[in-house]
């Protein structure tokens, strides 16, 4: 049986003082079930402050991003032992907005360019590596374009990205992480993957992960969906067979829409 994981990513959201009011609530309104994993993933200038309050609580805390590298001329980047040091225990790779796959680009966006930052299957392999040896549980992104799923390349995309996120990894180690599908035209967009198609992608995910590390880790892996999950559908997607939690990016940043999703975890 695995333990379902409820993950808020608030992106790009809250100065320091936003952040405490949001988990002053969250911990006076929260009643959770044991059986649930939750956990918040502040920017990194909240992240100090939010380790502070969650300090004895169960709500956990994780980051957006990591490099790979220990230390060193690495300008504006954070190291695992970082975030370990700070209180992290899990860290999102992967995410599309750092692949740079969008599903809406910026009108004034050179897109020659590809991404704001430039991630990719190679990069999200060596972050996941460096985290899982630092001791943090990567939640790793995968999950395909508009384009993508038009063209029929659903399968192939998320498939080859899950390969990649494993390559070097231990059958443990696989067995101990957590992937979130994505559907990138998903996110943002109200538009929701239906529950029997999420459901089907992350079977699929599963599959892959058992191909390239065998049958026990894709058992114990945890597999959310993420994409425009909402109090009102967080139910249907959350209790199918190979999903196993939710990445929620918007809800999460209204402490009483993501009090609604943890109890419909829970
Ligand atoms: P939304 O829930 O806002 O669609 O974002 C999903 C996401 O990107 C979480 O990482």
């Amino acid at each position: 049986m695995r333990r379902k994981i409820i993950a808020g990513n608030w992106k790009m959201n809250f100065l320091t003082s936003d952040t405490e009011k949001l988990i002053r609530y969250l911990l006076d309104h929260w009643n959770l079930s044991p059986c649930t994993d939750s956990l918040i993933c502040p920017p990194f200038t909240s992240l100090s402050a939010a380790a502070e309050m969650l300090k004895g609580n169960a709500l956990e805390l994780g980051a957006q991003d990591v490099f790979w590298k220990e230390k060193g001329a690495y300008t504006g980047q954070v190291s695992p032992s970082m975030l370990i040091d700070i209180g992290c225990k899990y860290v999102i790779v992967g995410h599309s907005e750092r692949r740079g796959r969008f599903g809406v680009p910026e009108p004034d966006f050179d897109t020659s360019d590809l991404s704001y930052f430039g991630d990719n299957n190679r990069t999200v392999n060596r972050k996941l590596i460096a985290a899982l040896a630092a001791g943090l549980t990567p939640i790793c992104c995968v999950g395909e374009t508009l384009e993508e799923r038009q063209s029929g390349r659903t399968d192939e995309v998320v498939t080859s990205q899950t390969a990649a996120a494993l390559k070097n990894v231990s059958v443990e180690d696989a067995g101990s992480l957590v992937f979130a599908y994505e559907p990138v035209w998903a996110i943002g967009t109200g538009e929701v993957c239906p529950a029997e198609e999420a459901n089907r992608v992350c079977g699929l995910i599963r599959r892959a992960v058992a191909n390239v590390k065998g049958e026990s880790a894709s058992e114990s892996v945890r597999i959310q969906y993420g994409g425009s999950v909402k109090p009102d559908n967080a139910a249907d997607i959350l209790f199918r067979e190979e999903i196993d939690g939710a990445l929620v990016g918007g809800a999460s940043l209204k402490a009483a829409d993501f009090l609604d999703i943890l109890s419909a975890a829970g």
